[in-house]
């Protein structure tokens, strides 16, 4: 990392009215990819951390995280008060990412039928579902937990990536937004690193059993599809710990785990934060 420090422009000293400028540091770009949970550290000390002019959280220890949408395109910028009080920034550039795009015919797509009678008893059920998996990532904690190194939810085949997507013709479905990872129904599903459980519940309709976990700062984890539950809301679990087993509940159609991640609202790919699969489960494939 590399900082270079410069003299703050004559205008800016003027309409401050600052008898000495006050140096201001530009640091190098720093790259991220779409759909990456950035996970990095700027020096001890620096404090007042800003994307695009929101607040994002950092520990003393200049270690922060963010996450880039699967969609955007193009610089953001970074600023914050280094520990001697200069204002900094550096630009993020975001490259893009190839996606698996599955491209099918427009006749393919189901097109809403506007003179569909509406199931009034299902839209309430939804809302009221949908309301607690809001309800349960509502709250930004302060854990620190999402600085653990993350581990393999289960094992298995990646049946579906993170960002995949349909394309009837021209029209895009709306893309994956978490992975799937394919295993024997029963098999155990543990927290990837530890955090807190906001929500266990279930069946839903489309997310079937779901835990969700506050992993702190705004990073949740959603695990869903489970044939079980092994946790209640407000447990704290350790990395490792089992939280339930994977099923095929909710809107699925064969034994999976799906796991979506999202970092103040904007959804993340959980395998760009994992190390390889290990070894033995390679094997067991
Ligand atoms: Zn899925």
């Amino acid at each position: 990392m590399r900082f270079l420090a410069l003299p703050v422009l004559a205008a800016t000293a003027a309409i401050t009215g600052a008898a000495a400028p006050m140096p201001l540091v530009i640091a190098d770009p720093m790259t991220a990819v779409q759909g990456e949970l950035l996970i990095s550290a700027l020096p001890a000390g620096s404090r007042d951390l800003r994307l695009d002019g929101q607040p994002v959280h950092m520990d003393a220890d200049g270690q922060f995280m963010l996450g880039v949408d699967r969609d955007f395109a193009g610089t953001r910028r970074l600023e914050w008060v280094t520990r001697d009080g200069r204002s900094a920034h550096r630009d993020l550039v975001v490259r893009p990412r190839e996606w698996v795009i599955d491209r099918l015919p427009a006749r393919l797509m189901t097109p809403a039928d506007p003179n569909a009678p509406r199931n009034l008893e299902w839209e309430r059920m939804r809302e009221a579902e949908v309301a607690q998996v809001k309800a349960a990532r509502a709250e930004v904690s302060p854990w620190p937990f999402w600085r653990a190194t993350f581990q393999w939810p289960a094992t298995g085949r990646i049946s579906t990536h993170f960002g995949a997507q349909r394309v009837y013709g021209e029209v895009p479905a709306s893309y994956h937004g978490g992975m799937d990872i394919a295993a024997p129904h029963g098999t155990p599903v543990t927290s990837p690193i530890p955090g807190v459980v906001r929500l266990a519940a279930g069946p839903f309709s489309l997310e079937g059993n779901i835990v969700i976990i506050d992993h702190g700062r705004g990073l949740y984890s959603a695990m869903m599809h489970l044939s079980r539950i092994d946790v209640k809301a407000g447990d704290i679990v350790a990395q490792g710990q089992q939280i339930g087993r994977i099923g095929s509940t909710g809107r699925s159609t064969g034994p999976h785990l799906h796991w979506g991640m999202t970092w103040n609202g904007v959804k993340v790919d959980p395998e760009a934060l994992l190390p390889p699969m290990p070894a033995k489960a390679e094997q067991a494939r």
